[in-house]
């Protein structure tokens, strides 16, 4: 038994209807909905308690950019009333405690296998089974394999030359001590500026003698504008939360975002500036969503960029330093837009330092610190701050094979191929909450998982209703679904960018928009219209 899970739970001999792999979101609220359906499950996490990337992320500053009362589950009324969050966003703690909440509330815990590891899994053709290989545990069989192996759970160190000769201490945000780290009197060096960095940099630069941050593509970041929760607003969102997730069902993106049906470029300057300004100041990711052309014209996403940075250069004394943390090289949007908490005021510290690795690229880790064309930095710390292989990383971390011994591995050699980012051909049975080829990550993750969980209980029920044994993606299906994802992203801003969203942090990666863009409602439509039709795109034994 570890701290707040279980470890040690026997295998089951004979199996199970479906093993779950990810004890997050999406793996806490697919073994709610199994269980309700009657069916025998089991999730199986490494970690040693539930909450997936809430788990592992405790980084300085750790906290979601959505906000709380929009990212928490729907699908329980009582759950809703009764949770009060605290923050207009919130900190990692609060939404691991909601978590862990949300396992003991629905007596979750007893079919959970943590700190249990998912070496592998292989399709029995005779038998229409998985054979799930588990660490501990051995092998447990299952009709159904569920992936709720999240998008952004396969935390990556850049191969730099002689990491290991480091003599200080080195972390990854994902992977932060549990009993947290004092900076105090050290100096640290934070590599990258993506989320997690611009959330944990203030922060460890309050601690620490000396922060060097060393940046190699700027990001645009809006102020979060974090306060406590009114408390009359959490109490009217509890005795309505329908209405609240009715305005989150009806919005692209999975949060209330006030949309302008417009070009950007049709908007006279001083109504243009005043949206973007009240954008600015309320804070939050609402500004992805404004202009109907923001995130497909790139003259349109340079409109919105060129308040943006003016708002930046304002709050940063030294305009050299400035000029550096102002993103140039790619539209506003096409890589994930950053929520912070006084970041760019950090600059303004004297014991702040901005390395910009684009003039002084580094050349090695050695004993002392971080070796650059430009001299050595030298630290006792390094934090690396630089992010996932997204959204296929965790699932090609396991060896997965289907029918005629066909792996995952192979089949996704190119890139993810999916149909509707749901089910894999040549994969039976297996299902990926939240995988390439759904919006997933361009939208508000819990609304999303919800979704794809609902439809995948139905379809559980429409197959034992029909007393049908297996459903599989037909390859023509999947491979329209992928081309439609792939056009739909040259339509947009998104391959200008180098991002996650596209492979490109990765090296050796396939090159391609993963996320579906074309809406959570229209996804949604998809998706539904497919299982109303008999699961179209299937094939069904
Ligand atoms: P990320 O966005 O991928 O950022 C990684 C950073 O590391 C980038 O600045 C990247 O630079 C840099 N980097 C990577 N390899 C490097 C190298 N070899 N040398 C120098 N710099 C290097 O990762 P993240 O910040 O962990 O965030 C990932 C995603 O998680 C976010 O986009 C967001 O969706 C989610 N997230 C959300 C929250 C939230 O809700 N508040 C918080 C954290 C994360 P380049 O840009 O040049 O590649």
């Amino acid at each position: 038994m570890t701290g707040n899970g279980r470890s040690d739970l026997p295998p089951a001999a004979a199996g199970f209807d479906a093993v779950v792999v990810g004890a997050g979101f999406a793996g806490l609220y697919m073994l709610h909905r199994l269980r309700r359906l009657g069916l025998s499950a089991r999730v199986f996490d490494k970690a040693a308690g539930v909450g997936g990337t809430w788990y592992w992320n405790r980084y300085p500053g750790a906290r979601c950019d959505i906000e709380s009362l929009a990212y928490s589950y729907s699908f329980d009324p009582d759950l809703e009333r009764e949770w009060n969050w605290t923050e207009r966003y919130p900190a990692q703690p609060e939404i691991l405690r909601y978590l862990n909440h949300v396992a003991d509330r629905f007596d979750l815990r007893r079919d959970i296998a943590l700190s249990t590891t998912v070496r592998g899994a292989t399709f029995d053709e005779a038998a229409d089974r998985w054979r799930v290989e588990t660490d501990p545990g051995g092998e447990v069989t299952a009709r159904f394999l569920i992936l709720a192996t999240g998008c952004l759970s396969d935390a990556q160190i850049p191969a730099i030359p002689g990491l290991d000769t480091f003599a200080g201490d080195r972390y990854h945000t994902a992977h932060w001590p549990h009993e947290g780290v004092d900076f105090t009197g050290t100096r640290v060096a934070v590599i990258g500026t993506g989320s997690s960095g611009i959330q944990s940099i203030p922060v460890i630069a309050a601690e620490a003698a000396h922060t060097y941050v060393l940046q190699r593509t700027p990001n645009f970041s809006l102020p979060a504008n974090n306060a406590p929760l009114d408390p009359a607003v959490l109490r009217a969102t509890q005795e309505n939360y329908a209405d609240l997730r009715r305005r989150i069902r009806q919005s692209p993106l999975y949060f209330p975002v006030e949309y302008d049906d417009r070009s950007a470029l049709a908007v006279p300057e001083e109504e243009f500036r005043a949206r973007i300004e009240d954008h600015w100041e309320r804070g939050g990711l609402g500004i992805i969503g404004n202009y109907a052309d923001q995130l497909l014209s790139e003259a349109a996403a340079e409109r919105v960029a060129t308040v943006v940075r003016e708002k930046i250069r304002a709050k940063i004394d030294d305009p050299a330093i400035a000029e550096r943390l102002i993103p140039t090289s790619y539209p506003f949007g096409a890589k994930r837009l950053c929520i912070d908490t006084g970041y760019y005021e950090t600059f303004n510290r004297p014991d702040v330092t901005l390395v910009d690795l684009r003039e002084t690229p580094i050349t090695a880790i050695v004993p002392e610190g971080i070796a650059t064309t430009g001299g050595t930095i030298e630290v006792e710390a390094i934090v690396f701050a630089t992010g996932f292989d997204a959204m296929t990383g965790a699932i090609l971390r396991i060896p997965i094979a289907g029918r005629g011994g066909l792996t995952i591995q192979e089949k996704w050699a190119g890139g993810p191929v999916t149909y509707l980012g749901l089910a894999v051909g040549g994969f039976p049975n297996l299902f990926t909450i939240t995988g390439p080829g759904s919006p997933s990550v361009f939208s508000n993750m819990v609304p999303s998982i919800e979704q794809h969980v609902d439809w995948i209980a139905d379809c559980l029920t429409y197959l034992a209703e029909h007393d049908l044994a297996t459903i599989e993606a037909e390859e023509s299906a999947e491979k329209t679904w992928t081309d439609q994802v792939h056009a739909l992203g040259e339509m947009t801003i998104f391959p200008k960018g180098n991002s996650w969203y596209m492979g490109r942090n990765i090296e050796g990666k396939p090159d391609g928009l993963m996320p579906f863009a074309g809406g959570t409602v229209l996804y949604r439509q998809i998706c539904d219209g497919v299982a109303a039709g008999g699961y179209q795109g299937f094939t069904l034994s």
